[in-house]
């Protein structure tokens, strides 16, 4: 994934706006994590692009660690792990299109067989290149998103015992409430999972994986660890919900920073940015930011957001536009150059990603992977 588009004569690291990616902290939750699901093995989701965070950098981290493989969405994805050199296997989740299977096996990538006729076409395409697939077969049991139905399973590993091309190395589900605010559906869900794969437990030539749990998963029901983990969220320092503070102590890896471009005094009443939808007080200092929903900064967050400048916490004023956005910062002082933070912290003050995603009332899985290509990402650690 190309940030060459954006980076004329270098001018793209002179931009105000960056992520700072700690890879301490990533090593961190990483290290927390293993301890915590041992000894179950651990693979790491680093789809889109890596949740924001950089999708080589953090896999080439991960492996570093000692990750037991990664897991993506893409094929794309995939392709470009094995280029910059990751050699540990990588499943791509996703679903499957006949016309790029030939991919998977030429760069090594496992699998997912979500269904009797792509595992015939995966056995099928193996065979006549002379190669073996690698595959995790997936069992639907509950999310009605790919994978065969886990009451109807039983003629799917039929056909996994036929494919001759095919190692199966793992069978896995996903759990249809991702933040887990009900664990009766989990706990279900699980049920499911293992009966149908008693079938396949009774007549499987040879041992494979068996997964479930991402990171809420993880964090809420131990008994889903079985032999595998997926954590996406929680590697990168992230929680799915509140009350899992307790439980695994991970500490965020990005933060979002910019400086101030510009300061002006706001007279009371006047309306600042597009649609006038925030009036002053009083007269007030309001400072500019070059941040906006072009990088991925929501919309959504105008006269939600927040900034920390100088150790202070002011809200983020009027709509989001596409390239900036204005904070006011009532009687407080600012000064062009001055840094801000939009997720981070600086004193005692702090922002995360959780905070914007349940003001705006969605994940904190988007609010990361919105992040987009024109925002530099500086690695330290
Ligand atoms: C994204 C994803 C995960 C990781 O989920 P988190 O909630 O980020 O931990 C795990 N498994 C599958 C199949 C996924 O698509």
């Amino acid at each position: 994934m190309s940030l060459e588009v954006f980076d004329y004569m270098g001018a793209f690291d002179k931009r105000p706006t960056y992520a700072e990616i700690d890879l301490n902290a990533l090593r961190h939750n990483l290290a927390i994590i293993r301890e915590f699901v041992a000894p179950s093995k651990v693979m790491a989701s680093i789809k889109a692009n890596g949740y924001g965070h950089g999708l080589e950098r953090t896999a080439l981290c991960l492996q570093e660690a000692g990750i037991d493989s990664l897991g993506v969405a893409y094929i794309e994805e995939a392709i470009a792990l094995r280029a910059c050199g990751v050699t540990i296997p990588i499943l791509v989740f996703g679903g499957l299109l006949k016309d790029q299977l030939e991919l998977y096996i030429k760069h090594d990538v496992d699998v997912t067989a979500s269904s009797v006729s792509k595992l015939e076409h995966i056995d099928a395409t193996a065979a006549r290149l002379g190669r073996r697939a690698r595959v995790h077969l997936k069992i639907d049991t509950g999310l009605e998103r790919i994978g065969v139905h886990h009451y109807s399973s039983d003629p799917f590993f039929e056909a996994a015992l036929k494919a001759k091309h095919c190692d199966v190395v793992g069978v896995y589900s996903h759990f249809a409430d991702a933040d887990i605010n009900n664990p009766e559906l989990a706990k279900l869900q699980l049920e499911r999972f293992l009966s149908a794969l008693r079938y396949y437990e009774d007549r499987s030539p040879r041992p494979f994986l068996r997964h479930i749990a991402n990171s809420a998963g993880i964090m809420t029901l131990k008994e889903s660890h079985l032999d595998m983990v997926r954590p996406g969220l929680s590697l990168y320092g992230v929680y799915p919900g509140g009350g899992y503070e307790s439980v695994l102590s991970i500490k965020p890896v990005l933060s979002l920073k910019s400086q101030v471009v510009y300061f002006k005094v706001v007279k009371r009443g006047a309306g600042v940015s597009y649609g006038h939808t925030w009036h002053a007080p009083e007269d007030v200092r309001v400072v500019t930011v070059p941040l906006g929903y072009g990088d991925g900064y929501l919309r959504a967050l105008s006269n939600k957001g927040s900034a920390i400048i100088r150790g202070q916490r002011y809200p983020v004023v009027g709509r989001v536009c596409m390239d900036q956005l204005m904070v006011n910062i009532g009687q407080g002082e600012a000064y062009n150059g001055d840094e801000v933070i939009f997720i981070g912290k600086s004193g005692d003050e702090r922002i995360s990603v959780e905070d914007l995603a349940s003001a705006i009332d969605t994940t904190p899985h988007e609010i990361l992977v919105l992040l987009n290509q024109r925002i530099p990402r500086i690695y330290v650690g």
